[in-house]
This record gives C-alpha cells, structure tokens and sequence, in this order.
C-alpha cells in the first residue's frame, strides 16, 4: 500500500499515520520528498480496509497494491487451472468448450431433441435449468428433481456433461448423482453460505458474474469457493447492467481479458443472457471466442417460439450449428482449438 501525504502535512501527522499502520501490523518505509512525505506499507492482513487511512488527517492519497484475494490470484498458480472432466473434457486448456440447450428443462422431448442437436453441433455440455431463478413467482420455475434426471439421462444418451443451476444449501445433495458441473447464476453470486458449501465438495462450479457485481467482487466470492477447498471453479461473464436499454444486459466483453490477466480460473462467456436477444448472440460468441473466453454457454431451444423461459434470446438449432462453423473458423486465428 502507498500512501501520499499532503504537502505540507506535519511530523504529528505522519508519524501518526506511522503508528496506525504499525498497530495493524505493516512494516512501513518512509520517503521524504521536496514536496510531500510518501509512506509504503507492507504486510497487512489481506482484508485491510484503506478507508481507516484515507480518513487520518492529512492524508492525500492510499493506492493498495496487493489484490484483496489470494488463492484465484494468477500468482498463485500462473500456469492457469485446467478443470477436468469426464469423458477427456477439460475447460482452461487450448480447446474451447462450449456448453449449449435450453434455459429450462421443460419436457422430455425439448431436452432430448435439443440435446442431440447441440451435440451433433460440437457441444460438449448440454445446459439447461431444472430449479429456476425467475424475476417473477408467477412465471415457470423448472421441473425440479425431475428435470436434474432427464438432464443425466439426455447427456448420457447423446455423450454430453450435464450443467444447471443451484439455488440452494439444501439442493446440493440432491444433485451430485446427476450433475458435472453446478452452476451458481447471476443472482447468487454473492450468496456466501451457497459459496461456502460449495467449497466443500468435489464438483467443479461454474460461477456467473452479479448482475452488478464488479470483477474483484467475482474473484472475491470465487475465492470463498477455494478457501474452502474446492479449486475447480470457472468464472463466467453473463452480461450487466448498465443505462443501455437495448440489450437485457450489456456484454462485458473487456472482463474475459482483464478475469485471464487477474486469474488463473478458466473463464466461460454468456452471450445469451449477456445480450438477451438471439440476433445478437452470434456476434458477441464470436467476440467472446476473440477476446480469450475458455468456454462459452448457449442457450438453444428446438422450438423457440414456445419456450417457457428465455426464448427470444434462444438460438433455432440450425443457427447454433452455423455459430459453431463460425467459432471453428475463428479459433485458430487466436492459437485455440474448438
Ligand atoms: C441461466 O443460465 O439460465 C441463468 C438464469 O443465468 P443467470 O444466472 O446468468 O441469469
Ligand atoms: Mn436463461
């Protein structure tokens, strides 16, 4: 941490500055300047609040310079995580993965028609929501139970991982037997007690960005997931809000970069909600793909016209077998594989 005096600040002032910093535990080097006093602190406890310093008096500036997190820092493994999967599946690698099917698991024959299509295409992960996170109580809030064994039973049928939706403490258990990947959305992002519990078991998470939740706030509940021992965890930019209107969300493509650079953590992009329109879905996968994502999560519906959640920002099977063309052109112009 660096902290600027201002000018003119006064021996009484630094020096107390000085002790605040030593009572909590930094080794402070002092550089006196023509102009102004600058103090380096080093050594403090990794949740340092810096506002106890920028309020003392006479103190200009305070730059922090060590991250607040430390397990998802690239530091701390900065050949990057590769997670690994059944079937020779692993996300993090030089292949991008890409995830696709429906927002919900609505019937047997949505699933299983989607299922082949998406795979058929190149997906390696069919998606869909069993428990739902819906805006509305009145809207359609998943088969449950139900929709978590047609999941297991369409990927294994059409050789695909299954990823859905966790919404709680109590559904963890529930879903072992039938999940590859658990997915924590948008909503939870910042539930602790879910991140918690999820760092105790050994399943991969895919964790999605808060709907206003800023990146070091992402690796920050990431991190409550490696603390408690699970390491397997993929990041996923999903789109936030911002004051444009046109798009459901506003796509942050500029995250993917900025998450690799920070982190080590493998980092999966939803254009689908990310954009919330299916025309322009294609544009920002393929700009996610350019941009460094490692997987890239896609909603798909046989029948988008009937879905019962999320069907305008559904691809037609046929516009996600042309999008998977497109990101196999693309790949290898950024050193990837898909
Ligand atoms: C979803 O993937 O269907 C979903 C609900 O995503 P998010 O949590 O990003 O809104
Ligand atoms: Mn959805």
């Amino acid at each position: 941490m660096i902290i600027a005096m201002q000018p003119g600040a006064s021996e009484k002032q630094i020096d107390n500055v000085i002790e605040r910093l030593v009572i909590r535990g930094f080794e402070v080097h002092r550089s006196t300047g023509e102009q102004q006093t600058v103090l380096g602190a080093v050594g403090a406890k990794i949740d340092f609040d810096i506002r106890e310093i920028e309020l003392l008096e006479a103190v200009q500036q305070v730059h922090r310079i060590s991250a607040p997190y430390k397990l998802v820092g690239r530091t701390f493994r900065p050949d990057g995580t590769v997670v690994k999967f059944a079937n020779g599946v692993s996300i993090g690698g030089n292949e991008v993965i890409v995830m696709a099917g429906p927002c919900s698991v609505e019937s047997r024959e949505q699933l299983f028609s989607c299922a082949e299509q998406v795979a058929q295409a190149g997906a390696k992960f069919l998606r869909g929501g069993a428990f739902k996170p819906r805006s509305s109580p009145y809207s359609f809030q998943g088969l449950g139970v139900e929709g978590l064994k047609l999941l297991r039973e369409a990927g294994d049928r059409y050789g695909l991982l299954v990823v859905t939706e966790v919404m709680e403490i109590g559904q963890i258990e529930v879903m072992l037997p039938y999940v590859d990947l658990f997915q924590l959305g948008a909503r939870n992002m910042q539930n602790f007690n879910l991140l918690r519990e999820l760092g105790k078991i050994r399943k991969p998470v895919l964790l999605k960005r808060g709907i206003a939740a800023t990146i070091e706030e992402l690796l920050l509940s990431a991190e409550y997931v490696l603390a408690g021992g699970n390491y397997d965890v993929i990041l996923c930019e999903r789109g936030i809000r911002t004051f444009e209107t046109y798009t459901r969300n506003t796509m942050d493509i500029s995250a993917i970069p900025i998450v690799k650079k920070l982190s080590h953590l493998p980092m999966t992009a939803d254009p689908s909600h990310g954009t919330g329109r299916r025309d322009k879905v294609a544009p920002m996968a393929r700009a996610a793909l350019a941009a460094g994502c490692d997987a890239l999560l896609i909603e798909v519906h046989p029948d988008p016209d009937q879905a019962l959640s999320d069907g305008p920002q559904s691809l037609y099977p046929a516009q996600f077998s042309k999008l998977m063309q497109e990101l196999r052109m693309i790949a290898p112009a950024v050193g990837r594989s898909i």
